[in-house]
């Protein structure tokens, strides 16, 4: 692997600013491969050298991977002049990696949103060529009926006229106030809301629970979230 230059490794791996991590290497804080380093251009493999600081093992990674159960009062653009939005409830220590949503969700929707610094992997999760299933569980006004999955799977036409590819409508109850699960493979602007009312139904909760094959982790409670295991983003890729 490449070369770089260990104030570079450090910074980017949260020890601060380069002038902070310039300080730490000068003041013989910094190992590698066991031998104090006190240039702050020294170049290090950061995958293959060991690299210390104050005598804790720095762990390099390039990318970050998090999931979140977002709260419905927050926002998952990057920044926003009013709303709280998804990154101002995340921890600094993550922050450092420049993590960005996968997508987004509505304001007062809740559930599974993912948060990474690796583009080419949020692309693939977007993009409705690879047709990576978003599912949704649902609390409708209306009275969703069996008709309604094949509405679904033909495609429905929106207020705007694009027809929407085929979903997978899963019935859990049916009555004045229906739930249900729907499954798509693209994200158009408010799809899942846009497609009830095409059938003259109202969303009155909405909550994303997987992304392809992962699934959110119940424990998180609202507004928390955790790191992607390895297993979990091999589960995307
Ligand atoms: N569809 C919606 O209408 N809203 C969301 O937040 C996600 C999908």
């Amino acid at each position: 692997t490449k070369k770089e230059r260990l104030d570079k490794i450090l910074s980017n791996m949260g020890y601060g600013s380069r002038k902070d991590v310039q300080k730490i290497i000068k003041e013989g804080r910094v190992n590698v491969n066991n031998h104090i380093i006190i240039k702050k251009d020294f170049k290090v493999d950061p995958y293959e050298d060991i690299i210390t600081v104050d005598g804790n093992e720095v762990k390099y990674r390039k990318y970050i991977y998090i999931m979140m159960n977002k709260p419905q009062d927050v926002v998952s653009s990057t920044d926003d002049p009013i709303n709280k939005t998804v990154l101002d409830i995340i921890d600094e220590r993550y922050l450092i990696f420049n993590p960005f949503p996968v997508g987004r969700l509505d304001k007062d929707t809740e559930g599974l949103l993912l948060l990474t610094n690796d583009g080419k992997f949020a692309h693939e999760i977007l993009s409705p060529k690879k047709g990576i299933e978003k599912t949704y569980y649902a609390e409708i006004y209306g009275l969703v009926e069996e008709k309604h999955k094949e509405y679904f799977k033909q495609g429905i036409v929106l207020d705007d006229g694009y027809k929407t590819l085929p979903a997978d409508l899963e019935i859990l109850e049916s009555n004045t106030y229906s739930k249900v699960k729907l499954s798509i493979k693209e994200g158009k602007y408010h799809q899942v809301k846009r497609m009830f009312e095409a059938i003259d139904m109202e969303v009155v909760y909405l909550k994303r629970i997987s992304i392809g094959l992962l699934k959110l982790d119940e424990t998180l409670n609202s507004g928390e979230y955790r790191e992607l295991t390895k297993e979990e983003i091999r589960l995307l890729k």
